[in-house]
């Protein structure tokens, strides 16, 4: 049943542009909540949308008890929508799911099982994955790499269908990175979490919000959120290259007095190649170093994670 004050149960789903979703979503969600014994609220956070998906959200609300609606005053990016969400969530348990219908809500009552028998985050793998390849092959290469480098190990840090409780959303919420990834931050504040599997479905309606750009900027909020590792990996490769060098350097000299000054001069060419190499590898470490500076920066400035613009609750515009 909706909860008016104090609902055990949060449900936060981050939508932007998912007009072609809103109904849909509401009908198998709320039909699954119908069965929830304990007290619920949803909280759908639109990410600043430029369709109709305020609009159709709004009109869900005026039918459906329990469907709170936080409109962004801006996109501010999934997880920054979500953060938002946290915020505005009441529950003793929060779930997350994506608004396509690519996390299927009727696996929600696997998650609420979890939360019963004492786990406080509980995390989530696809099974399934009715994803095009390219995606499929990127989050295996991604969730190995930042396994390794991080020392987190999620089994699959892309699946938003998760539950965190109260504590974990909060420890969150003190940490209010202007970017960050919701998923593997949790895990700092968990003592007792579990991973179980849930089905994985195709995209309802509407396209992907995700270009390949935004793709990468999400692996590398993953990689220098959680990690210095980059930074040392910098630093060896650039000691390697040096002493590559200076090796190379001590052989040219060599070659010169054994094989003469003709020699040296058509030698040019393979300097140029070795000086390329050089250059290459240096704007490769300037680039990352740019990559930490560049969020340090952002950190520095507290540049909120999100922007709430307006929150609807049910019966706002009840006569
Ligand atoms: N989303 C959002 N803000 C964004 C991008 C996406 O709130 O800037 C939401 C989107 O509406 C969906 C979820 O995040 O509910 C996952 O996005 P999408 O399905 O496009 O990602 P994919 O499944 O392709 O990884
Ligand atoms: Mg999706």
């Amino acid at each position: 049943m909706p909860g008016e004050t104090a609902p055990r149960l949060s449900i936060v789903a981050p939508m932007y542009n998912e007009a072609a979703n809103v109904a849909e979503f509401c009908r198998r969600l709320f039909a699954v909540l119908a069965e929830v014994p304990e007290p619920w609220e949803v909280v759908c956070v639109d990410d600043g949308s430029t369709d109709r998906t305020l609009e159709l959200l709004r009109a869900e609300q005026r039918r459906r008890p329990g469907l709170r609606v936080v409109r962004l005053a801006r996109n501010c990016g999934q997880h920054g929508a979500v953060m938002a969400g946290f915020a505005e969530s009441r529950g003793e348990w929060v779930i997350t799911l994506d608004a396509d219908l690519q996390n299927p809500p009727e696996e929600i009552p696997r998650l609420l099982a979890a939360f019963r028998e004492g786990h406080d985050l509980v995390g989530t793998y696809r099974v399934g994955r009715r994803d095009t390849r390219f995606r499929k092959w990127a989050s295996r290469v991604t969730n190995r790499l930042i396994t390794r480098i991080s020392g987190i190990s999620l089994r699959d840090f892309g699946c938003m269908l998760r539950g965190y409780s109260r504590r974990v959303v909060d420890g969150i919420l003190r940490n209010p990175e202007y970017r960050t990834f919701i998923p593997a931050l949790a895990t700092f504040f968990a003592a007792n979490p579990v991973e179980i599997p849930v089905r994985h479905e195709a995209r309802a309606g509407g396209d992907s919000k995700y270009s390949l750009l935004k793709l990468l900027g999400l692996q590398l909020d993953l990689m220098t959120g959680f990690s210095l590792w980059p930074l040392r990996l910098l630093f060896l490769v650039g000691s390697g290259l040096a002493v590559a060098g200076l090796a190379m350097a001590a052989l040219i000299l060599v070659l010169r007095f054994v094989l003469g000054a003709e020699w040296a001069a058509q030698g040019v060419f393979t300097l140029f190649a070795v000086l390329f190499f050089f250059v290459g590898g240096q704007f490769f470490a300037l680039g990352l170093l740019g990559e930490y500076i560049g969020r340090i920066f952002q950190a520095v400035r507290r540049r909120p994670a999100y922007l709430v613009g307006e929150v609807y609750e049910h019966g706002d515009d009840a006569p």
